[in-house]
């Protein structure tokens, strides 16, 4: 693990590219004597060009050490364990070099294996050849030292970057089972940066896939909005799809899928090519939305199901499979509450959209997530042109003037009472009103 060096004058990253945070924190470790490197995706995104995201730390300090020189630090992660030096809402993580597990295997509260080699901790801490050699691919294992401002690139990571491959550091297999999230990380990076997954990288992948399902959910859930909601989500899906990444994290959107129902594949890929624009634009993107397409296949297959063998009635059926869909995904996949309460909403407004009598538009128009539920409903209006009136009548009864929506108003009264529903579900007999309650007396 020797490293490739390139001098300050030898690369193009600058000091100004670095956020003013992370600087102060390489700074001052390196004051109190200890190496600090930037490291990982920063130095990778910086040599490409791009802006990172975040910048994170490596250094030989132990996680107390940093913490006893931060008084605005907080020591995070048990499976591993890092410092966190915050600066308002700036995080910048600094991590202690890692080192290998063998010599200290026994004390598990420092490291710890599965019986499947899924790594439980990694608290060992070691030299940067090391570090370096514990980390995912080759372009995530450069190290920028303030000491000098050289670049150091281990395990080929320079050339790697250069020809535009991702390839993982040590025996694939081996990696993947340590943490198979490595795999969806990926095709993350191979879709965000362009770069190609190297023949032996990708080869075990298909078949490892499965070991997704032994990841808590919660993380998988900040790994997914990773991989959708970071302006290539839908090159990702594809991606996903190619290497069998997506029915472990989606089991019953795979299944419906499976039964022949390409339609809701075609749909996410609108959906994610959607947000993916919404992101070029610099427009906001919620979590909800996403989830609300990549599980609209199950919702609406499980209704019609319960509709047409269940005997239900539509409203019924919706809300029970709405329910179902939800609660099994979560084991999975998480979805925080503050989310999938959105995405019922999102939902229940494709029930509600078509019923356009009397003074219901006006008061839809008022439902806090009207407009999520408006952008859904032109999504699946592009891949059913059944539902293509309806949409375009809610862009005009937007845009309308009072006058022009009283009279917008009244066509769709007239087509809802004259002839045959506007979208593909069937009305509800009578308007759901609670029965007024009697005052007692
Ligand atoms: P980005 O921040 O753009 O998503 P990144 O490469 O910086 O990409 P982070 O998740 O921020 O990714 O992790 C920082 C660094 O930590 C990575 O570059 C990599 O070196 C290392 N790393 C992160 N996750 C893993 C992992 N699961 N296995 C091994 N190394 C990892
Ligand atoms: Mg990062």
């Amino acid at each position: 693990m020797q490293p490739v060096v390139l001098e300050r004058d030898q690369h193009g990253i600058s000091r100004r590219q670095i956020s003013e945070n992370a600087l102060k924190v390489l700074y001052r470790l390196n004051k109190a004597g200890f190496e600090a490197y930037l490291v990982g995706g920063g130095v990778r995104d910086l040599l490409l060009g791009r802006q990172p995201k975040d910048f994170d730390i490596a250094t030989n300090a132990t996680p107390e050490q940093v913490k006893q020189l931060f008084s605005n630090c907080r020591l995070v992660g048990r499976r591993f364990r890092l410092a966190h030096v915050l600066f308002g809402r700036d995080v910048i993580e600094v991590a202690t070099f890692r080192g290998h597990h063998h010599q200290v295997n026994t004390n598990k509260h420092i490291s710890a294996q599965s019986s499947e080699g899924m790594l439980l901790r990694d608290n060992v801490y070691g030299t940067i050849e090391e570090d370096a050699e514990r980390r995912d691919f080759t372009v995530n294992a450069l190290y920028y030292n303030i000491a000098d401002f050289s670049v150091l690139g281990f395990a080929g990571g320079l050339k790697d970057l250069e020809a535009r491959r991702l390839e993982l550091i040590g025996d694939p297999e081996t990696r993947y089972r340590e943490d198979p999230v490595r795999m969806l990380r990926a095709v993350r990076f191979s879709a965000k940066l362009d770069l190609a997954i190297s023949p032996r990288t990708e080869a075990p992948i298909q078949s490892l896939a499965p070991l997704l399902s032994d990841i808590p959910p919660a993380r998988l859930f900040e790994e997914t909005l990773k991989l959708f909601l970071a302006g290539q989500g839908q090159e990702t899906y594809r991606q996903m799809q190619h290497y069998g990444l997506f029915a472990p994290l989606f089991p019953e959107t795979a299944e419906v899928m499976g039964r022949g129902h390409n339609r809701y594949g075609r749909f996410i890929e609108l959906a994610l090519a959607n947000t993916d624009e919404r992101i070029a634009q610099d427009l906001r993107v919620t979590p909800a939305f996403l989830y609300a397409a990549l599980l609209w296949g199950p919702v609406e297959t499980r209704t019609q199901e319960f509709v047409n063998d269940g005997g239900l009635g539509y409203y019924d059926a919706f809300m029970l499979a709405a329910d179902e869909v939800i609660s099994r995904q979560v084991k999975t996949v998480a979805i925080p509450r503050r989310f999938s309460s959105v995405v019922r909403d999102i939902w229940q407004l494709q029930e509600r959209l078509p019923k356009r009598a009397g003074k219901r538009p006006y008061r839809l128009l008022e439902h806090p997530k009207f407009r999520a539920g408006y952008d859904f409903l032109l999504l699946r209006a592009e891949l059913d042109p059944r539902l293509k009136e309806l949409a375009e009548w809610w862009t005009d009864f937007q845009a309308a003037n009072p006058v022009d929506r009283q009279q917008l108003a009244r066509t769709a009264d007239d087509q809802e009472n004259g002839d045959a529903e506007p979208g593909p579900r069937p009305p509800r007999k009578r308007p759901r009103r609670r029965p007024r309650r009697r005052k007692e007396t």
